[in-house]
């Protein structure tokens, strides 16, 4: 059996950090700040934003919830963002996705307005483009805590064949990015990949992040592999699972997340880390105040 690579546990650890880092920018009086725009009311991203919030005062973070009705007009969001990107008070602003039918033409041109240094969520061109050069700055919250957790699970990146399935903006492009940059051999396998099956048995480190319930099955694992499971599928109204077939992949795989307790929870510790990132670098730009 596998070992189970507790989203909880390690969460827990990047929450603590991003706690420490509020302590410290609040002996210097500032307040660490994220903004979040909601537009429309898709009950998931509800969910999701509530969870962020909640996170938030946890850890000390101010959190404001700005719920805009789904008949916003593009105008309007960009408006907000610019409202946002111009108040000092506020140290990151994320716009939760997906933006209403109405608005999602347009998702790239609202991401791109947010200030870069304020995008926590790490899909601004500018941060993007950080990333691909390797520049410190802002990395998307979900590949990023996937990332971490490797690290503090002691699992070796460096030289290990990892193998993503998905190649999205979010996850699956960043995610090979940041294994590239730990020195993993990466392939990045997609809905037209021949032979997927062959490449996912090379991996040491399999990330699935494909939307397709238990899409990977025992068969396609190489014994003793890294499994990390980014899907969150919902197959009833009260059952969600992964991309991966976790029963049967946990008696092959070394080390794997369960879904639901895996990379939700981190994604959201990572989410807090950025907030604070941001604070800081924004508190020094302006002179430590
Ligand atoms: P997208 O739908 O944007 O991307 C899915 C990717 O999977 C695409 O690149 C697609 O290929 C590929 N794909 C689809 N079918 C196949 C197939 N049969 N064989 C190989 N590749 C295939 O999804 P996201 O990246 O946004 O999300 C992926 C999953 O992760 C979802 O379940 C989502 O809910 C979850 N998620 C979870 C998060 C968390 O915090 N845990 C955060 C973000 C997402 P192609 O490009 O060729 O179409």
């Amino acid at each position: 059996m596998a070992r189970i690579l507790n989203g909880k546990e390690f969460a827990a650890r990047m929450k603590e950090n991003a706690a420490q880092g509020v302590r410290a920018l609040r002996t210097c009086g500032v307040h660490p700040r994220l903004a979040v725009i909601i537009v429309g009311n898709d009950p998931a991203s509800e969910v999701y934003v509530r969870n962020k919030q909640k996170t938030c005062e946890e850890l000390g973070i101010l959190s404001d919830h700005i719920a805009l009705p789904e008949e916003t007009t593009c105008a309007e969001l960009l408006a907000c963002i610019d409202e946002l990107n111009a108040d000092e008070e506020v140290h990151g602003i994320l716009v939760q996705l997906p933006l209403p039918a109405a608005l999602a033409a347009r998702e790239e041109e609202v991401l791109s307005r947010i200030d870069p240094r304020k995008d926590v969520d790490g899909f601004h061109p500018v941060n993007v483009g950080h990333l691909f050069i390797g520049v410190p700055g802002l990395r998307p919250c979900t590949p990023a805590g996937c990332v971490r957790m490797l690290e503090y699970a002691d699992i070796t990146i460096e030289g290990a064949n990892a193998v993503i399935i998905g190649r999205s903006n979010i996850v699956g492009k960043p995610m090979a990015h940041l294994l590239l940059e730990r020195h993993a051999t990466v392939t990045l396998c997609h809905s037209r990949t021949k032979n997927l099956a062959e490449i996912v048995r090379t991996a040491d480190i399999l990330v699935a992040a494909v939307g397709r319930p238990r899409f990977v099955t025992a068969d396609m694992v190489k014994p003793g592999v890294t499994v990390i499971d980014v899907g969150i599928n919902r197959i009833a109204p009260k059952q969600l699972v992964g991309d991966v077939d976790f029963d049967a992949v946990s008696k092959v795989a070394g080390a794997i997340t369960p879904v639901p307790g895996g990379v939700g929870l981190l994604t959201v510790a990572m989410l807090m880390e950025n907030v604070v990132q941001a604070a800081k670098v924004q508190t020094e730009e302006r002179g430590g105040r």
